[in-house]
């Protein structure tokens, strides 16, 4: 690899690039409703990554600085012999030269594999889970289990891997359920994290319908507990409350109505190795082909230099209009989450 190459990763506007997720299927045992449409048409099996490749291109990333990297999907946990691509990566949490590696899961499978990815140096896990009434959970993951999720997330915590919950906020759905939502998970030992609904790829419903500002949330919220800044911080976007009633913390992501773009220090590459800026813009570089070309690194490391030079300023996210076209039309399972 050329030296000149070997330095960390910087955009123009002098953000380092410290934070890598990537997608390693666009595959799912869901179907969240908000998510994926009924009928998806997920990619030729030729067309994604290896799991070495995937290795060799997290490797990259990580001798160029990235210290935390969380796989994701679609399900990460669904894409076969997946444990050996944990198992390879957390070489580099034993050299000291990544601080963590973690995963986002819709937790159907968690209960198989929680002690083997604690093994693998797993720290944390964030777990979805938009609800805890288990026929609204069959429809709207349109066929998940809300028992095996349940299962899992207590096999994570029998494994010593403390989990996060995140719930999309869904208007008419879950949003009478979010404060027992919260409580349970506060009850239980975990933060939760709340998502507002982005505008990500084309699905049945309107996202008008779906979308739940979450500063009407945080005003309902309040009228029943205490809510007050925390000074716990991620590196995420999310920013956190301390709920004195449950003594537990609760995040809010809120890429419509807040803007987190200044601190961004994360990029995020697809199951086909597309590396994308942005998790709200097109921009983006294969990585792919200069994999692909050659065993050496120096094209995929010139491809890497090019991400920076390319990576924007901000995202541009609108649900304004009825029947408007999503900002981005690739799904969040393509982008991964
Ligand atoms: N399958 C795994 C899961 O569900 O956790 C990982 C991938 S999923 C795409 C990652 C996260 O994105 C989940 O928390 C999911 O709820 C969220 N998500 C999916 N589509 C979304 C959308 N349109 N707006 C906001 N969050 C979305
Ligand atoms: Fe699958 Fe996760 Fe998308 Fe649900 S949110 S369909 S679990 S990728």
């Amino acid at each position: 690899m050329a030296a000149r190459a070997a330095g960390p990763l910087v955009d123009g506007f002098m953000r380092h690039v410290t934070y890598l997720r990537v997608s390693l299927t666009d595959r799912c045992d869901f179907r969240c409703s908000y998510c994926m449409s009924e009928h998806m048409t997920f990619l030729p099996r030729q067309e994604l990554l290896t799991l070495e490749e995937l290795d060799r291109l997290c490797s990259a990333f990580v001798l160029r600085g990235v210290r935390k990297l969380r796989l994701t999907g679609g399900e990460p946990l669904v894409r076969r012999n997946v444990m050996s691509l944990f198992r390879n990566l957390s070489r580099h949490l034993d050299s000291g030269k990544l601080e963590e590696l973690t995963l986002t899961t819709n937790g159907s499978r968690l209960a198989l594999f929680a002690d083997e990815l604690a093994d693998c140096g797993v720290r944390r896990v964030n777990v979805s889970l938009d609800t805890l009434d288990a026929d609204k959970f069959r429809a709207l993951t349109r066929r998940g289990d809300l028992e095996k999720v349940l299962e899992g997330i207590a096999a994570a915590r029998a494994a010593g891997i403390q989990v996060k919950i995140n719930a999309v906020a869904l208007k008419g759905i879950n949003e009478d359920e979010l404060g027992s939502l919260m409580e349970w998970a506060h009850g239980e030992g975990h933060d939760l994290c709340l998502i507002e609904v982005m505008p990500l790829g084309d699905v049945e419903e309107e996202r008008l319908d779906q979308y739940l500002p979450l500063s009407q949330v945080r005003d309902r919220l309040a009228q029943r507990y205490t809510l007050s800044p925390s000074s716990h911080v991620t590196g995420g976007p999310a920013r956190y409350m301390d709920v004195a009633e449950t003594g537990g913390r609760l995040g809010f992501i809120t890429p419509l109505t807040h803007n987190f773009c200044e601190s961004c220090n994360r990029v995020r590459v697809t199951c086909t190795g597309t590396l994308y800026l942005c998790l709200g813009q097109e921009d983006a570089v294969d990585l792919r082909a200069p994999l692909r070309a050659s065993a050496d690194d120096t094209l995929l490391h010139q491809a890497l230099d090019e991400g920076m030079r390319i990576k924007p300023k901000g995202h541009d996210f609108v649900i304004n209009r009825l029947g408007q076209a999503p900002a981005v039309k690739r799904h969040m399972s393509t982008t991964g989450g």
